[in-house]
C-alpha cells in the first residue's frame, strides 16, 4: 500500500492552517531534543516563526542510552508544549515510545514521531494505525530500507494512511561520525513509495559542524523535507547538544535550505 506501484500520486501531508508535509514544498522542521521548560519552548517558538517555520519538534518521553540520563518531561511538558504551539499557530511533532502513550498524548500532537528504536515495535505501530493523526516514522538503527517499508505498511494497512518516511541515519563500521547519515535512502524511497520523505541530518551525523552541510545536500537528493535540532544554548542542551545547532546557525541553515529547494 505504501507502493508508489499501488498509488503514483505522490501523498501529501495537510496539518492544517497552511502547514504541509509532501511535495510542492519544503517542509522545514526544528526544535531542541527535549523539552525542557517554558522558556526554552518561547524562545524555539519565537525564533522559528521569525524565519517562517510552523512545525516544531521536542522530546517528551526521550529514549536514552543511559537510564540515568534526563529522560524528558512527559505528558506536563507536552501539555505546555500544546499550549505555547496552539497559541503561536506551531504544530507538533513528538516521539510516541509505546502504546499507552497514545491515547493520552493523541489531543496534544500533530504528527506522532516513532523513534528509530521503536521502528520495528510493531504493537506501537498497530496502535498508530488506529489514529487519525500523521504519523512520521524514523528509519531502525540498524534497520534496512525495505524494513522501514514495511513499517510504514502496518501503520498504512492498519488505517491510518498519514504517514511520512524519516532517514535518520544508520549504524555502519564509521566511528568519526554518530552515525551514517544514508543519503541513498533519499532518491530510493521517493522512488519506491508515494509518502513524503524528510531527512534528520542532526541525529544522522551527530556532530552540529557538519549538520548544515547534510542538510542541504538532502534537499538536493530530493527529500520533501528537514528535521533538525535548534535550541538557545545547545551547551545546555538536556539531551543531543553535540548535534543541536544555535539559533543564528539554525536560521543561516533556513536560508540556504530555501535557496537549494528554489534550484530543484
Ligand atoms: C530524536 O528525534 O530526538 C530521537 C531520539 O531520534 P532517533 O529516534 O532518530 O534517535
Ligand atoms: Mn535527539
Amino acid at each position: 500500500l505504501v507502493s508508489r506501484k499501488w498509488r503514483v500520486k505522490p501523498t501529501v501531508i495537510d496539518l492544517g492552517d497552511g502547514v504541509t508535509i509532501g511535495e510542492g514544498s519544503l517542509a522545514l522542521c526544528a526544535g531542541p531534543c527535549s523539552i525542557e521548560s517554558e522558556a526554552q519552548m518561547e524562545k524555539v517558538m519565537d525564533h522559528l516563526l521569525e524565519n517562517g517555520v510552523r512545525l516544531m519538534r521536542g522530546g517528551v518521553f526521550k529514549p536514552r542510552s543511559s537510564p540515568y540520563a534526563f529522560r524528558g518531561l512527559g505528558m506536563d511538558g507536552l501539555r505546555l508544549f500544546h499550549q505555547l504551539a496552539r497559541a503561536r499557530g506551531i504544530k507538533i511533532v513528538t516521539e510516541v515510545m509505546q502504546v499507552s502513550q497514545v491515547e493520552e498524548m493523541h489531543d496534544y500532537v500533530d504528527v506522532f514521531q516513532v523513534g528509530a528504536r521503536n521502528t520495528q515495535n510493531y504493537n506501537l505501530l498497530d496502535a498508530l494505525g488506529g489514529v487519525d493523526k500523521p504519523v512520521l516514522i524514523k528509519r531502525g538503527i540498524s534497520g534496512s530500507i525495505e524494513e522501514l517499508l514495511s513499517s510504514a505498511e502496518y501503520v498504512f494497512s492498519g488505517g491510518n494512511e498519514k504517514l511520512i518516511l524519516c532517514e535518520r541515519g544508520i549504524r555502519t563500521f564509521e566511528t568519526a561520525s554518530r552515525n551514517t547519515l544514508d543519503l541513498n535512502a533519499v532518491p530510493i524511497l521517493k522512488e519506491k513509495t508515494h509518502l513524503p520523505v524528510v531527512v534528520d541530518p542532526s541525529h544522522g551525523i551527530g556532530l552540529r559542524d557538519y549538520v548544515p552541510a547534510m542538510a542541504l545536500a538532502a534537499v538536493l537528493a530530493g527529500a520533501d523535507g528537514i528535521l533538525y535540532e535548534a535550541h538557545e544554548t545547545p551547551e545546555t542542551a538536556a539531551s543531543d547538544g553535540q548535534q543541536t545547532l544555535d539559533f543564528a546557525e539554525s536560521g543561516r541553515l533556513i536560508r540556504n535550505l530555501r535557496r537549494v529547494y528554489a534550484l530543484r
